[in-house]
């Protein structure tokens, strides 16, 4: 009778795009997925609502006023859910004892300390949150062995490479793997005229062709950065070097990456780009469940591309391999630099081609240090993030935050 207990899920960022598609898989397996936990930082009468609909043990928010407002909402409908509020509080409900799935999905740096809490409490971890593991590569890795947590990727393409790698996964050599191709669509201005690129807005950025996202990862699919996050992230799960991973684009978002063997095989995983099917497949693994996405029809589809990367449109991934191959801090610089530029940018303090301009200044400028702690990779992320503001100033006159 125990194992057909619903399992309590906890789901960090439910008011984003993951966070939202997370919920509606949720909601189709009520016996067997309970709600536990839902945080936001912001968009409150949002989560109010998704409590409304999950009546979650807890609510967590990141200040006191938010909490307060939720509060009072709550005592208004007579809903049970606690309110709960700051850093500690998401770290708290992400390692909760009746916790068995967390749902990492806010993004950017503000996603390590709870991610890192799950992970550290050994629970079922669904990533999405690819900042947390870019900054923290090595520690976040160790973390994983020690406590005996169980890693499932999210993002699209990972999800896709765990799907073609065998299971149990010990390395590539072992598995008779030559190498990983990670796909990626190129994003909106993959064939921009390059000229075009200084003038484009934070809106044509954000008009991803082919998957609708957060801000933050749409305006990186659009210099791909994304991809280049990926690069590393891929590295670190699939204990991968830079070389034995490939970027190709695939402008059709339909195979979602594949893994070439020794013997000439390749493996692909395909599916319409919906992340509804990777939130469901490392929800249920290794079982699969209903996810509400329509079967691939590949007849419509009609036929599939592929083409090399290219570096000079697209300098982020670049500085990505590169800061991969650097090791140590490289990488968390890198995330920095990016999600302060990325910020720039949509506050319409940078041109587009100037993020890829402001990371690689920070990359020459800053000094790669080995991370021995947590402290030292925060330590690498707030120099980076200060130093990328005195960049922005230098090269465009704005004084930043
Ligand atoms: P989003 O912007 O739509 O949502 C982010 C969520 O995090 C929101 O709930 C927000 O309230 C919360 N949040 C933001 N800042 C916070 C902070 N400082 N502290 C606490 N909570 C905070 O983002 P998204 O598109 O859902 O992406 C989430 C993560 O998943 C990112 O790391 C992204 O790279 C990754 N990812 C997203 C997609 C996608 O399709 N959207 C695909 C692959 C990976
Ligand atoms: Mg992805």
């Amino acid at each position: 009778m125990y194992s057909t207990l619903p399992q309590p899920v906890c789901v960090l960022g439910s008011t984003g795009s993951i966070g939202v598609s997370t919920l509606d898989v949720l909601a189709r397996h009520p016996q067997k997925y309970s709600v536990y936990a839902l945080t936001a930082r912001d968009r409150i009468e949002q989560l109010a609502q998704q409590c409304r609909r999950f009546s979650p043990r807890y609510a967590v928010v990141l200040d006191d006023d938010k909490a307060a407002q939720l509060r009072l909402a709550f005592q208004a409908d007579n809903l049970a859910t606690e309110v709960l509020s700051g850093v500690d509080a998401l770290c708290r409900v992400a390692s909760d004892d009746a916790v068995a799935i967390v749902m990492a999905a806010i993004v950017g740096a503000a996603g390590l300390q709870p991610t890192m809490a799950a992970v550290r409490a050994g629970k079922k971890v669904l990533l999405a949150n690819k900042e947390s593991l870019v900054m923290a590569g090595p520690l976040f890795m160790a973390a994983l062995e020690e406590s005996g947590a169980q890693l499932l990727p999210i993002d699209s393409e990972h999800n896709a490479i765990f799907q073609c790698l065998p299971y149990p996964f010990d390395g590539l050599g072992g598995a008779g793997v030559e190498r990983i191709l990670l796909t990626g669509s190129g994003g909106p201005f993959r064939t921009t005229d390059l000229a075009a690129l200084d003038s484009v807005t934070p809106e044509q950025a954000c008009r991803h062709p082919n998957w609708s996202m957060g801000r933050k990862i749409s305006v990186d699919s659009a210099t791909m950065m994304n991809k280049g996050l990926e690069f590393i992230e891929a590295c670190y799960l699939f204990h991968a070097t830079p070389a034995e991973i490939q970027v190709v684009v695939h402008p059709q978002s339909i195979v979602h990456s594949m893994v070439q063997y020794r013997d000439g095989s390749l493996l692909a995983q395909m599916g319409n780009p919906d992340m509804r099917t990777p939130i469901a497949h490392a929800l249920a693994f290794p079982e699969r469940i209903d996810s509400g996405v329509a079967a691939l029809d590949l007849i419509a589809q009609g036929h599939l591309d592929f083409e090399a990367p290219d570096e000079s449109r697209f300098p982020c991934l670049k500085l990505a391999r590169e800061a991969m191959e650097a090791g140590g801090s490289a990488p968390t610089t890198l995330n920095a630099a990016n999600e302060i530029a990325v910020d720039a940018f949509l506050a319409g303090e940078l041109p587009f081609t100037g993020i890829a301009r402001l990371i690689e200044k920070v990359m020459k400028t800053t000094q790669v240090v080995e991370l021995t702690d947590l402290d030292a990779v925060e330590l690498a992320d707030q120099s980076a993030r200060k130093r990328a503001v005195e960049v922005l100033a230098e090269l465009y006159g704005a004084h930043g935050g």
